[in-house]
């Protein structure tokens, strides 16, 4: 059987390091939208060029752009087992069209933990993020890595992204807040939304989410 989990939260959540280790656990392919969009523009391709400039203003790209990518990613052998979900979906179009994409695969999403952080800690949190070229996120504060500058699990060179810009985090928010904050009562109503504490230390929100991931 194919598991679908959806990770929900506001930017600065936590839900990229959270994905990380949860994928890693039950054995699930981690699918983040905007790691596969800065991988884009790294390489510069032309959906790279497209999705440039909405995410240097920290806006959304569009649906359709974005429904299309993830359809083609679900495909991709390593999510023959299912997925953890990451930063999709981000709208109501986006949701409808996951729960279409994965009815077509033979599957539903099995349960949405919401990681619930409030407004005012997001931006500290955001604008002292640090991550490397392969998506490992630190905090300079939070979670710092082990020699400074350099990413624990692959030694890489961390830098600040340029959406964590702190004019960026603050429009990224209202976004949340705007477009897919709705997605709360989506899930809600559907039995699926399972809140956690995000404010508590980081491996205390993994225990809470693999928790709430096997009641089911
Ligand atoms: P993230 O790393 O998840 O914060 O995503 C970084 C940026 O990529 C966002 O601010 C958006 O511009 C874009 N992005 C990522 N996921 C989505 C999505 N599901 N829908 C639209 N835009 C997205």
């Amino acid at each position: 059987m194919t598991t679908y989990i959806v990770l929900l939260g506001p930017p600065g959540a936590g839900k990229g390091t959270q994905a990380e280790v949860i994928s890693d656990r039950l054995k699930l392919a981690h699918i983040s939208s905007g790691d596969i969009f800065r991988e884009n523009l790294k390489n510069e391709t032309d959906l790279g060029k497209l999705a440039q400039g909405y995410m240097n203003r920290g806006e959304l790209v569009p649906d359709d752009v974005t429904i299309a990518m993830i359809r083609e990613r679900l495909t991709r052998p390593d999510c023959a087992q299912g997925a953890v979900l990451d930063g999709f979906p981000r709208t109501p179009a986006q949701a409808t069209a996951l729960d279409g994409m994965l009815k077509e695969l033979g599957g539903t999403v099995r349960c949405v933990p919401y990681i619930n952080v409030p407004s005012e800690v997001l931006v500290s949190r955001l604008s002292g993020r640090w991550t490397c070229q392969q998506g490992h996120v630190y905090h300079v504060v939070f979670n710092p890595p082990q020699v400074a500058g350099k990413c624990d699990v692959d030694g890489l060179e961390l830098y600040q992204r340029e959406d964590d810009q702190p004019a960026t985090v603050e429009r990224r928010i209202r976004v949340y807040l705007e477009q897919t904050s709705p997605l709360i009562e989506y899930y809600r109503e559907r039995g699926l939304l399972r809140e956690v504490d995000g404010t508590q230390a980081i491996d205390q929100v993994t225990a809470d989410l693999l928790a709430a991931i096997q009641k089911g």
